[in-house]
């Protein structure tokens, strides 16, 4: 629902408005549009009383609103959002590339990825502490001890950390430790997580789920918005389809599908999308090209003996001749 407010509405008025509204337990958005000043609430108003609202006296007229993601839609917030994380900017004109091992395994591999991805211009080191394996009888990540080892690659190379959370047993050390929240495809539509970590008010990077639409993956950050996160990455990291030549289906149509939809910053994970990192280079240059705003891309010192994904990591040599040409398209693309 919309409430139009009149031309003459002062500011103190418009604040204890909000504040009144929100205390009824909407979440309310103040939106200023060609002097039109206007509320946007978001929550549950079916059962509003449209006139008693109409009666309020800044209040100039009121628009129901259809649209489902009124927060992560564009329509009442037609800017890209630009995500700021420690000065690493996303979204907008600015690109980031999130690099790092698929898990983090050992102090020594961390830190030699985190500086040789640093060295080729990546802005965020990533590793998963906490991972969802297929099989119980994988390895399943070092938990808490892996965030400790990530704090020391944020150390040492002053990259912002980007780590998976998976369940609500570790909110805490996620909120103090780990700088953006990966949600992982798994757990998209896991939607008490989306409300506690969205509670935290932290950057989140969601990815989109195996099987799962462009709008489902947009009600998902609705999730995570309406309960006060801000800060949202949308990931596309591909969706399971009858084909089988790679591990998923890397659907790159829905970077330009989402900046339609959404003012959120949109990346592409080519690694987990294709499962072969011989395909990893080429649909990141494509992703680049379809205008995503970042990339999330796996790489290990020693692919070989990764515990986790080594047939999808780009070795740091690799890595840094994506790179080169990856910094090449966001030139032409800007032109
Ligand atoms: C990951 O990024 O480590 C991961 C598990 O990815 P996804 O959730 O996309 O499978
Ligand atoms: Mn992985």
């Amino acid at each position: 629902m919309l409430l139009i407010l009149k031309p003459e509405a002062k500011p103190e008025s418009i604040q204890n408005l909000a504040d009144r509204l929100q205390s009824l337990g909407f979440i309310v958005q103040d939106i200023l549009e060609e002097h039109t000043h206007m509320l946007l609430l978001a929550g549950d108003t079916t059962y509003v009383d449209c006139d008693q609202f109409a009666r309020i006296d800044i209040v100039d007229s009121i628009m129901k609103v259809s649209e489902p993601y009124k927060l992560a839609g564009r329509k009442f917030h037609p800017d890209d959002t630009v995500i700021d994380v420690c000065g690493q900017k996303i979204g907008g004109n600015h690109f980031a590339v999130i690099a790092g091992p698929c898990s983090v395994e050992s102090e020594a591999q961390i830190l030699a990825v985190a500086e040789s991805v640093k060295a080729s211009g990546a802005a965020f080191i990533r590793g998963g502490a906490f991972k969802p394996r297929t099989s119980p009888y994988t390895f399943q990540g070092l938990g808490l001890d892996g965030l400790e080892l990530l704090k020391k690659a944020r150390q040492k190379t002053g990259l912002p950390v980007v780590s998976e959370i998976m369940n609500n047993n570790h909110l805490e050390e996620f909120h103090r430790d780990v700088d953006i929240i990966q949600i992982g495809a798994r757990n998209m539509q896991n939607f008490s997580l989306l409300r506690e970590v969205g509670q935290l008010k932290k950057p989140v990077l969601i990815k989109r789920g195996l099987a799962n639409t462009v709008d489902e993956l947009l009600m998902a950050a609705e999730h995570l918005m309406v309960a006060g996160a801000k800060d949202i990455i949308l990931c596309e990291r591909g969706i399971r389809t009858f084909e089988t030549a790679t591990r998923n289906t890397l659907d790159l149509s829905a970077v330009p599908i989402l900046h339609k939809k959404t003012h959120l910053p949109v990346i592409v994970d080519p690694s987990h999308g294709t499962g072969s990192w011989t395909l990893v280079e080429p649909m990141a240059l494509a992703a680049v090209a379809a205008g995503a705003d970042g990339l999330m891309i796996e790489v290990h010192n020693q692919p070989e003996a990764a515990l986790c994904d080594g047939s999808q990591s780009l070795t740091p040599e690799n890595f840094e001749k994506m790179m080169k040409k990856i910094f090449r398209i966001r030139e032409v693309i800007a032109e």
